[in-house]
């Protein structure tokens, strides 16, 4: 009798906000994809099988902020072997390529990576830059090449990447804001847009982004922050979060700040995507670290564990439209999968301001499980 499964998973609580299961279950895997999820599957056939013993199992983490165009954009970083160590099975570069230069995104990081690499397509033709920024010149952008590059790729090209803040675009952010909703109407896409030292008013910025966009660094203490001068949150970002914008983490280098989130939080805002923002440029007092840290901060924070892994697995895939195929444990589906451990030691973490906290709890990656394969964790 053939193998009836190449890779059984047993002994762990599946943990699939998608489908609102948490339960003691077993996975079996063949053939790259998942082909049964229940208790107690036979152990017989199965070629291997992983004890998975105190984990809860979740979808693949998908990281909605990072800047995979590695040895190409001056941001990238080789993502690969640390999405695989971190229970990261799908990443959204933001921005790192644009209408000129995302067919070398396609083909020397999509199809070349073992993590699902999907990108947003900044509308500034060569991609996000750094220093001048790829905007400080309008004649640098491109929304009509961003939308067609979408329009060509939707199976990588899965939303639009605009930058406001001054480094970038200068005192073109009202243009480029502008111009990126409308590259995103015309490809029928989300825009992600980078806030924090902007020039322009989180009211107009927000106000101006359609149901479906996302704010990326929504928690940057940068000004003009999503908390007003009276440290309360601005009415207009609420407004625009209960209208469907939506509200992503981007931690990075400068973007968190554990007195903001905790107000932002307090006053309703809870993330709608948690992801990290990792880029070749982290130092080494980067307090990102990754994304079970990045996890860690928000179980900290009072989460629970359920809507942290929603946060990065079905809220995500839903951002993009991809709720059908990503973001779930489901019978047919890729497996992707991450084995997640709570563990009860006090950890350190540290913010972008120099603020502390020690959790008592952390989340640590175990395993990765992308395609069938399986990855050991590096924490
Ligand atoms: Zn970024």
């Amino acid at each position: 009798m053939a193998d009836a499964f190449d890779l059984l998973l047993i002994g762990g609580t599946v943990l699939n906000p998608a489908t609102n299961t948490k339960h003691k279950l077993d996975v079996g895997i063949a053939g790259g994809r998942v082909t049964a999820i229940q208790a107690n599957l036979p152990e017989g056939n199965a070629k291997k099988i992983l004890d998975l013993e105190g984990c809860f199992v979740t979808p693949g983490l998908i990281d909605f902020h990072v800047h995979s165009y590695w040895g190409v954009n001056p941001y990238g970083f080789d993502a690969d072997p640390i999405c695989l160590a971190t229970g990261v099975t799908t990443t959204m570069d933001a921005g790192s390529s644009g209408p000129i230069n995302f067919l070398g995104f396609r083909k020397l990081v999509y199809e070349q990576a073992r993590t699902r690499m999907l990108a947003f397509i900044a509308i500034a033709q060569h991609g996000v830059f750094n220093d001048p920024g790829e905007l400080q010149n309008l004649r640098f952008a491109d929304p009509d090449g961003a939308a067609q590059a979408v329009a060509d790729n939707r199976d990588v090209g899965i939303g639009i990447k605009v930058r406001m803040h001054r480094k970038s675009v200068g005192d073109n952010g009202r243009a480029a804001l502008r111009l990126a909703v409308k590259a995103g109407e015309a490809s029928r896409a989300p825009v992600m847009v980078h806030v924090g030292d902007t020039a322009i008013s989180m009211e107009e910025i927000v106000d101006t982004l359609r149901a479906g966009d996302v704010v990326t660094h929504c928690y940057t203490p940068q000004q003009p922050s999503i908390i007003d001068e009276s440290g309360k949150l601005r009415a207009a970002v609420r407004k625009a979060h209960e209208r469907g914008v939506i509200f992503d983490v981007g931690h990075a280098n400068g973007h968190f700040d554990f007195d903001l989130v905790q107000r932002a939080m307090g006053d309703g805002l809870l993330p709608d995507i948690i992801s990290t923002d990792l880029h070749g440029r982290m130092g080494p007092a980067n307090p990102v670290i990754d994304m079970p840290t990045t996890l860690t901060k928000f179980l900290h924070l009072g989460l629970s564990l359920e809507q942290i892994v929603a946060a990065c697995t079905s809220s995500p895939a839903r951002a993009i439209g991809w709720q059908d195929r990503l973001g779930s444990i489901e019978v047919g589906r890729e497996a992707d999968i991450a084995a997640l451990q709570v563990v009860n030691t006090a950890h350190r973490l540290r913010d972008c301001v120099g603020g502390e906290r020690t959790a008592e709890q952390r989340i640590a990656a175990r395993w990765t499980i992308r395609r069938g394969q399986v990855f050991p964790g590096k924490c």
